[in-house]
C-alpha cells in the first residue's frame, strides 16, 4: 500500500554478482552462468506479471521436505535457495550492497503496513520454498517489518486473482494513489476518549477483484487493529487540543481547518493511517453538530 520505487539493480546484475561470491561450489557457479538467461527471462514474466496484476498465475514449484525438483534449466530448488542465504545475503558477499540498496530504499518504512513498522531485512514477496527461481529477483525481495514479516507467511502466497496482496514495487497506480483506509470515530459515553475502527472502502469504480485484494491485504497485516492502536496513541493529544479551543469558545469549523484539515493534509500517502484518523474525527464533530 505504500509505493516503493523500483529496484537499480536488474536480475542479471544481481546474479552476476552472486556468482562473483561463490567460491568453493564451482558446479553452482556454472550452472548460473549458463542458467543465466532463462533465470532472467523468468524475472522479464514476473514482473509484467504484477504489470498486469497477473502474478498469481505463475505456478508454484511442485516441491515437499523430501525433493529438490529441477526447477529452471539445470538449478535445483535448494541450489536456488543457496544463492540467495549464501552469496546474497551475507555481509561479506559482493550481491550484499543489492541487498543493502534494497533495504535502504524504504526509507525505514515498511510498504505493506504503511510505513507503521520499521523493515530490518528483506522478505521474499514469493516465497523462496515454493518460488526459488526469484530467489534473488530483486522485484521480489521487499523490505518487510516484524509484523507484517513476509517471510513468515512463506505458505501464505495467492492462488487466485482477488487473493494478491499489494506489490510495492510496481503493481497498479490505483492502489496507491487513490484513498481505499477509512476510519469511523466511536466516541464513549463516558467521557473518555472513543475509539476508531478502521475499514476498506475502495472506490466505487474499482472491480470486484481489485477491491477484494486490498481487502486481503488489509486483512493479512491486521491493519484494522494496527491502525486503531496507532490512532488510539495519538488522540489524546488531539482531544486535549480540541478541549483547549473548546474553552475559549473558538468555533468548531475553525478547529477543523486549524487542527484536523492539517492532520490530513500531512499524510505522507493516501492511504496513511492518519488521514483517515482526522477524517473520522471531522466527520465526528459534523455529525454531532448535526444532532444538537
Ligand atoms: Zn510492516
Amino acid at each position: 500500500m505504500m509505493r516503493l520505487s523500483e529496484p537499480q539493480y536488474s536480475f542479471e546484475q544481481t546474479i552476476d554478482e552472486c556468482i562473483l561470491g561463490i567460491t568453493g561450489n564451482d558446479s553452482l557457479r556454472q550452472k548460473l552462468i549458463t542458467s543465466k538467461e532463462s533465470l532472467t527471462d523468468a524475472g522479464i514474466k514476473y514482473t509484467s506479471a504484477i504489470d498486469t496484476g497477473e502474478l498469481y498465475t505463475i505456478l508454484p514449484v511442485n516441491t515437499n521436505e523430501n525433493n529438490d525438483p529441477v526447477v529452471i534449466n539445470t538449478l535445483k530448488k535448494n541450489e536456488l535457495v543457496k544463492a540467495y542465504d549464501q552469496y546474497f545475503r551475507p555481509r561479506k558477499k559482493p550481491a550484499r550492497k543489492i541487498y543493502d540498496a534494497l533495504l535502504n530504499a524504504a526509507l525505514d518504512k515498511c510498504p505493506f503496513c504503511g510505513g507503521i513498522g520499521t523493515p530490518r531485512n528483506l522478505d521474499h514477496f514469493l516465497p523462496k520454498a515454493h518460488y526459488p527461481q526469484f530467489s534473488v529477483l530483486p522485484h521480489n525481495l521487499v523490505p518487510s517489518c516484524r509484523d507484517c514479516n513476509m517471510d513468515g507467511k512463506a505458505e501464505n502466497f495467492a492462488k487466485n486473482a482477488e487473493e494478491q496482496i499489494i506489490q510495492p514495487y510496481s503493481d497498479n497506480e490505483r492502489f496507491f494513489i487513490e484513498q481505499w483506509v477509512f476510519a469511523k470515530y466511536i466516541a464513549s459515553s463516558d467521557g473518555e476518549p472513543g475509539e476508531f475502527e478502521y475499514h476498506t472502502s475502495p472506490p466505487e469504480g474499482w472491480s470486484e477483484v481489485d477491491k477484494q485484494r486490498v481487502q486481503k491485504h488489509f486483512d493479512d497485516f491486521n491493519l484494522a487493529k494496527r491502525y486503531a492502536t496507532k490512532a488510539a496513541e495519538q488522540l489524546g493529544t488531539v482531544l486535549s487540543q480540541i478541549n483547549s479551543m473548546e474553552q475559549e469558545n473558538i468555533d468548531i469549523s475553525v478547529i477543523q481547518s486549524v487542527l484536523l484539515q492539517p492532520g490530513i493534509d500531512a499524510a505522507q500517502f493516501p492511504n496513511h493511517w492518519q488521514k483517515g484518523m482526522y477524517q473520522a474525527l471531522i466527520q465526528h464533530y459534523i455529525d454531532s453538530q448535526r444532532h444538537e
